[in-house]
């Protein structure tokens, strides 16, 4: 079964009564679970002795202009996955529970937030930095697992768990895709039937780089260049970014040394964003 703690003192509660050498695993989730939240689950199953997850839509991370409101709750539906996939606790607060009026304290990473989704969702990040910190005090769990999907997001939470000093180890999770390589996300239910199928050229579209990069190519604009190329087989896709990035800073790179370099892209189908990224050369 798994337990649902609806408000911070459940949680606390519950924390207090694990036993000092309980090894605690953690999944923060927005919801609307597929299985790319679900191989995180299974990751902290085998790392942990005990596995809790979130689901908390949080608001501040969301823009003025972004989908806050019509991002699915199928919450039912998520209680029933998490005790099929072995979740001991599930933390699902209210909005009220976790910013009490006049909240006024907030986190900033100033490095690797800022390119990519960061100029393109400004306040994004920071509302990302500071819900995980909340979570990470409030669940004190030894592990927490995210995935590379938002492969900058992992960046932001590495740096900042490193540069205040959080104790908790952080674990990547890879990306897990449909069978035509479109990245499993809770946003493709938007998607029409159109959309839907124009979408796998975004994973095309990298998987075209990488094989220009093992064919020699090192140039990051004419790499860049092959990326936007894929997507513009298709007039439905508006590309927001598509870079080839320094793996650890994100930052821009003229061409892919001994690194490798992390490919990331972004891209509108009708209302809907999507993300993608791929990492290529270097240790991967
Ligand atoms: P979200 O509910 O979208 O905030 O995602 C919760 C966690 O699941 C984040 O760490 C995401 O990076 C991760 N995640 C989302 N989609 C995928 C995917 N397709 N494969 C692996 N992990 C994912």
């Amino acid at each position: 079964m798994t337990l649902i703690l609806r408000d911070k003192a459940a949680l606390r509660t519950w924390r207090a009564g694990l036993g000092a050498n309980t090894r605690v695993g953690f999944v923060p989730t927005m919801g609307a679970l597929h299985d790319g939240h679900i191989s995180l689950m299974a990751q902290a199953r085998e790392a942990a002795d005990v596995v809790i997850a979130s689901i908390f839509v949080n608001p501040l991370q969301f823009g003025p202009n972004e989908d806050l409101s019509r991002y699915p709750r199928p919450i039912e539906a998520d209680i029933a996955k998490l005790e099929v996939a072995g979740v001991d606790a599930l933390f699902l607060p209210s909005v009220d529970d976790m910013y009490p009026p006049g909240a006024s304290t907030f986190v900033d990473e100033e490095m690797v937030s800022l390119p990519l989704c960061g100029a393109e969702r400004p306040g994004h990040f920071r509302g990302v930095a500071t819900v995980v910190l909340k979570l990470f005090n409030l669940v004190q769990a030894q592990v927490a697992f995210f995935g590379q999907k938002d492969a900058q997001q992992c960046a932001v939470i590495e740096r900042m768990v490193r540069d205040l000093d959080v104790p908790v180890e952080i674990r990547r999770g890879a990306i897990v895709r449909e069978a035509d390589g479109l990245a499993l996300s809770s946003r493709n239910v938007y998607l029409s039937p159109e959309d839907r199928a124009a979408a796998p050229l975004i994973h095309q579209s990298l998987r075209a780089v990488e094989a220009a990069f093992e064919g020699g190519e090192r140039d990051a604009a004419k790499l860049e260049q092959i990326g936007r190329n894929v997507l513009a087989q298709s007039d439905r896709i508006r590309v927001q970014y598509w870079d080839v990035r320094d793996p650890e800073s994100l930052g821009a790179i003229a061409s892919v040394g001994a690194r490798g370099a992390l490919l990331a892209v972004a891209a509108h189908l009708g209302t809907t964003r999507l993300i993608d990224n791929l990492l290529i050369g270097g240790r991967g």
